[in-house]
């Protein structure tokens, strides 16, 4: 029996699960139906990805959360229905302690996997949107038969991953999933180096935002603006958006501020998964460097647009290479100058001094001098976020990114 073979009692089980599935059939014939399945209830980028998505599948699809979280609250206000089915040491697993956790993890394991096959044979595609999704979803494939998208929002490499993780990710891409889609083609080309796939088993599809809802306020508006924030009113504002992790970066961004005695940062998130150390040290280090009173902690929050918007300038930071960086879309989108750190998917979305300004990453030398710049020449600040925002809008587009990911899924179903 190859490994995707069912021993009998499984496939009684999935005569009668296909029997019950016949309940929930899909919208039309050709509409496929898809469980998305997704490890946080943290709404992360690959999360805020998702959410577009699934509204638009509303109507024949269901997101399994393997924890729970303000992402759920996220979905259900868009009408998609939600189950969550959270194992507490699963739930532990992080790529930090990969190796002693997951050992006592096995039982919680293999009860997920269950879980995720069961659901997934009410549906036509299992569409997997994060590590641990993948693993569980597809070590499930020999139960649940059901064709398998991974959208990959990772850069699979020793940076980012474990030895253990990245060979399960290399075993499971060869024989348990049917469709790639990247967010970038870093992401891709670091899936194809890891994996030996073909380049052309990976779709690269970027991710996109609705521009319209980062439509730019005028001046007077800016003060009312800041002032329902909490933000100063008339201060030059850098604002980096983004989880506080160290490999975002938000120390290289603090660093620079001595030499910018008129910018004030803004830091718009929050330490989701357990970087709580590193969120404090951020403010011993804007402390030991005199700058506390011009960095503005404003927590996780999910009005974007009017954050974004408040701000002279957005910033990205990250020492590693960002598999995407919607930050900087939603920074364009909303008519704002970009300074971002020159690798992996910001590579795809900048053009130094056309549409931005690239950094190297970790450089806080390099980082003065953007901001500086744009903060001494706004036409060229401003010449940069027109044309940031046009290409957004032509190039990163939310529609063109449903349209690409529902292509994906109904492929998918067509391979099936
Ligand atoms: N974000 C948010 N609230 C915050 C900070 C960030 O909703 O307080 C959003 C941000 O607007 C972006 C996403 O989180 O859409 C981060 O995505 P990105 O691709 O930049 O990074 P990731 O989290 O995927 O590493």
């Amino acid at each position: 029996m190859n490994a995707f073979e069912l021993p009998d009692h499984a496939a009684s089980a999935r005569a009668a699960a296909i029997a019950a599935s016949d309940a929930s059939p899909a919208e039309t014939p050709s509409t496929p139906s898809v469980l998305f399945v997704d490890q946080s209830g943290q709404p992360g980028g690959a999360e805020l990805c998702l959410l577009p998505l699934a509204a638009r599948c509303v109507s024949h699809s269901e997101v399994l959360l393997l924890s729970d979280g303000p992402f759920r609250a996220r979905l259900e206000a868009l009408g998609v229905r939600v189950q969550v089915s959270s194992h507490a040491r699963v739930v532990a697993i992080r790529r930090d302690n990969l190796r002693l956790g997951w050992l006592k993890a096995i039982p919680g394991i293999i009860g997920q996997i269950r879980v995720i096959a069961a659901r997934a044979r009410r549906f036509d595609v299992l569409f997997l949107n994060t590590q641990k999704a993948l693993v569980l979803g597809a070590l499930g494939k020999p139960l649940h038969r059901r064709p398998v998208v991974w959208h990959v929002h990772d850069v699979m490499t020793r940076d980012h991953f474990g030895p253990l993780q990245l060979q399960i990710v290399r075993w499971l891409a060869r024989h348990a999933i049917d469709q790639f889609v990247a967010n970038s083609s870093a992401t891709a080309n670091a899936l194809i180096a890891l994996t030996g796939l073909p380049a052309d088993a990976v779709t690269v599809i970027h991710n996109g935002v609705d521009a319209s809802a980062f439509t730019p306020v005028d001046t007077g508006d800016l003060r009312a603006l800041r002032r329902r924030l909490g933000l100063p009113e008339t201060a030059w504002l850098a604002g980096l958006f983004g989880r506080l992790a160290p490999w975002k970066g938000q120390h290289v961004a603090i660093a620079a501020l001595p030499r910018l005695p008129h910018v004030h940062l803004v830091l718009v998130g929050a330490a989701l998964f357990g970087e709580d150390a590193y969120a404090h040290a951020l403010e011993r280090q804007a402390e030991q460097l005199g700058v506390r009173e011009r960095v503005h902690f404003a927590g996780l929050r999910d009005d974007i647009p009017a954050w974004m918007t408040a701000m002279n300038l957005i910033l990205h930071t990250s020492t590693e290479p960002e598999p995407f960086g919607r930050v900087i879309i939603e920074g364009m989108a909303a008519a704002r100058p970009v300074v971002a750190a020159a690798a992996g998917g910001m590579l795809e979305i900048v053009r130094h001094r056309q549409n931005g300004w690239l950094v190297q990453p970790g450089d806080a030398d390099a980082l003065v001098e953007a901001i500086e710049t744009l903060r001494v020449m706004p036409e060229l600040a401003q010449r940069l976020a027109d044309q940031g925002c046009a290409d957004v809008r032509a190039d990163f587009s939310l529609e063109r990114y449903l349209e690409q990911m529902t292509r994906v899924i109904h492929h998918a179903k067509r391979q099936d």
